[in-house]
Parts: C-alpha cells; sequence; structure tokens
C-alpha cells in the first residue's frame, strides 16, 4: 500500500471518530491497568460488568490488595481465567504498593515487571493512560492491518513494527483505537461488512463482501 493511501485511510478514521476511546470503563490509570489485565481473552463488556462493581469498593493497589486472592475472585469470577488473573493481580498490587509508591509507573520496562502484564498491556497503559504513541497490535489491529495491507505481517511483533514506521507522527496515538474499533464492528473475523466500510475503496483486501 501507498503512503498516500494509508494518510487518505487514517484521515477518514479521523475524521469518523476524531477523539477515539478504550471501552473499557475507567478512571485512573491504576484502574485502567487492572482492566487491561482482566481483558486478556474477555470482552471489554465483560470486564466492565465485574469493574463496575470492584472499582467503588477497591480501586487502589493497597484496596484490592486487601481483599485478598479469594476476596478478589468473588468480583472477578465472571471473567475467563479468572484464577490466574486474580493471582496476577494482587501481586501486580504488592509490587505496585512496595515498588512504584502505590502508582502505575509511566516506564515500559517498569510495567513488563508486573505480573499478568505483557507488551500489549503495557502498550495500552502507554498509549491510554499517558499519550504515548505506543501502538498495542491485538487480534482485530493484526487482522485489519493484514487484510487492507495497512501494515502487513506474520506475527503481532511484526504488525507493531511496521505500524510505528508507516503511521505518520499525528495519527500513532489514535490509530490503535481506530484499528481496534474498525474491527470490531466493521471488518470483522468472519465476514467482513465492506459494503457499509468508510475504507472500503481503499482497503486492499481481495476478498471484500458487499
Ligand atoms: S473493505 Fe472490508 S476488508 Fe476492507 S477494511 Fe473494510 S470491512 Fe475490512
Amino acid at each position: 500500500m501507498n503512503k498516500e493511501k494509508r494518510r487518505e485511510i487514517l484521515t477518514r478514521l479521523c475524521a469518523n471518530n476524531p477523539k477515539p476511546e478504550t471501552e473499557l470503563n475507567y478512571s485512573s490509570p491504576f484502574e485502567l491497568l487492572i482492566a487491561v489485565i482482566l481483558s486478556a481473552q474477555a470482552t471489554d463488556v465483560g470486564v466492565n460488568k465485574a469493574t463496575d462493581k470492584l472499582f467503588p469498593v477497591a480501586n487502589t493497589p493497597q484496596a484490592i490488595a486487601d481483599l485478598g486472592v479469594d476476596g478478589l475472585k468473588e468480583y472477578i469470577k465472571t471473567i475467563g481465567l479468572f484464577n490466574a488473573k486474580a493471582e496476577n493481580v494482587i501481586k501486580t498490587c504488592h509490587m505496585l504498593v512496595e515498588l512504584h509508591g502505590g502508582e502505575v509507573p509511566e516506564n515500559r520496562e517498569a510495567l513488563e515487571a508486573l505480573p499478568g502484564v505483557g507488551r500489549k498491556t503495557a502498550n495500552v497503559v502507554l498509549n491510554t493512560a499517558f499519550g504515548w504513541p505506543t501502538i498495542a497490535v491485538d487480534t482485530h489491529i493484526y487482522r485489519v492491518s493484514n487484510r487492507t495491507k495497512l501494515a502487513m505481517g506474520k506475527t503481532v511483533d511484526h504488525v507493531e513494527q511496521k505500524l510505528l514506521k508507516v503511521i505518520p507522527a499525528e495519527f500513532k496515538v489514535d490509530v490503535h483505537h481506530w484499528l481496534i474499533l474498525h474491527g470490531r464492528y466493521t471488518c470483522i473475523a468472519r465476514k467482513p461488512r465492506c459494503g457499509s466500510c468508510i475504507i472500503e475503496d481503499l482497503c486492499e483486501f481481495k476478498d471484500k463482501t458487499e
């Protein structure tokens, strides 16, 4: 895909949604971090249902640590993989209290050292809580980037590196939300809704639907 087309795609996605936001509910970097840890292989809707009850009761590292693993499980047991996630969240809360003064560190290395936090989660937190131009590639972004040929790659890491290279600076902070939302609602996995896609004429996918 040439750079003019790429820029036009981003310009349209931007015009359609100038201030894209995550669909996870949060009101602080810490709440966002916990919501993103819980969201692995789960829907944002499912995570919000749990955190809407959890955060009014406990929304600091110390308060969630005080719930303990079993106490936390009561709030998150509707989310997939909740046993492992409860263990990770409690360990993460202890580390935030002991190593970071109860704050979420604005630092990739420190974030990735937290249990349950990998590169993708660190990218989401750095981008959405702190405004860094990081691009967290999930299954939606991977699919949309490859289908459209916006940024092709065989792995999520390849696609992330390609996107970081080819996306113009002014679009970098928001591109991850535009692509997630496009993948979630329009360029869906099984049968993309090409007929109602705002970038249909620019997309280079060979098997577009009606
Ligand atoms: S035209 Fe179809 S394949 Fe291309 S981005 Fe739109 S929905 Fe996805």
